[in-house]
């Protein structure tokens, strides 16, 4: 895997800021304060957090995102990253597979969601805090990167 090279100056100090912040995770970091399921149009999801910051998520990262106790084997077995599409095995003829898509979405108290995909899996619980320490934007991105 090759990594962005990190852009020097104000930037990188501006995401080692981030990090820091992130690391910490305040309650209101993980606190959604608004959260937006675009199932019809097959957008994904978005998250105001009551911090301010706004996430998307494509229902196909969600889906390889998946944090159950089975993907998150696969994933360490395969060295896919989180969000990551699956690759084919090598030799083998790429398979077409339906975009990934929520035929359900059941809340799970107040602390996560939980979907269930279009493929029949069901097992991920998406707390609020994996959301947000996932959180697949190019600042949040760049934070994780700077961490480590
Ligand atoms: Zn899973
Ligand atoms: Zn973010």
């Amino acid at each position: 895997m090759s990594h962005e090279p990190i852009k020097t100056g104000p930037a990188e100090e501006m995401s080692k800021v981030q990090a820091a912040e992130l690391r910490r995770l305040p309650a209101e970091a993980t606190d959604p304060k608004s959260v937006k399921v675009q199932k019809t149009t097959g957008q994904g999801v978005d998250i105001a957090w009551k911090d301010g910051h706004v996430s998307h998520y494509s229902f196909a990262w969600l889906r390889d995102a998946c944090p159950c106790a089975t993907c998150n084997e696969e994933r360490e077995a395969s060295g896919r990253r989180l969000g990551e599409a699956t690759k084919p095995k090598p030799g083998a003829l790429p398979m077409y597979k339906d975009p990934a898509r929520p035929a359900e979405i059941v809340p799970v108290g107040r602390y996560a969601i939980n979907f269930h995909w279009n493929d029949g899996h069901s097992s991920g619980i998406y707390s609020w805090e994996f959301l947000r320490r996932e959180c697949p934007c190019e600042s949040c991105r760049l934070s994780r990167a700077a961490q480590g």
